[in-house]
């Protein structure tokens, strides 16, 4: 699908300096920054730095990369936020909810509801 290259890619443009981002993390492989959209403070996006549309066409090299800073990633959000807890999200494809069309985990860190506030 051309809409899953890598040439108009929003995230592809963030790891080559393109556009700016807020670096939450960095490695060889791996690229984490803040949401431009938060849905909870510190919302984090964790990507890979090579092009992947979606998570079933990620090779296992891809997922390993992921897989090994994912828990000190978001020990790290949490941590710094002063969060309880947090969800891991990932949506795959347009039904699901997916907009940008490379590989992204979402760490949203939960709060403890304060009456009153929504
Ligand atoms: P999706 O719905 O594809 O799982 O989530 C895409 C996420 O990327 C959304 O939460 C959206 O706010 C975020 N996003 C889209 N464009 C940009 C951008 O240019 N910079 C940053 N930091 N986040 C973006
Ligand atoms: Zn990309």
């Amino acid at each position: 699908v051309s809409s899953e290259d890598s040439k108009d890619c929003t995230f592809c443009k963030i790891i080559s300096g393109q556009l700016p981002c807020i670096k939450v993390f960095e490695n060889d492989e791996i690229l984490a920054f803040l949401d431009i959209a938060p849905i909870s403070r510190g919302h984090t996006l964790v990507i890979p730095k090579t092009h992947v549309s979606r998570l079933t066409l990620a090779s296992p090299s891809v997922m390993s990369s992921l897989g090994s800073v994912l828990p000190q990633i978001s020990n790290a959000v949490i941590q710094g936020v002063g969060a309880e807890d947090f969800n891991l999200l990932q949506n795959n494809g347009k039904i699901a909810g997916q907009v940008v069309f490379h590989l992204h985990f979402h760490i949203i860190p939960r709060f403890k509801e304060v009456e009153g506030r929504g």
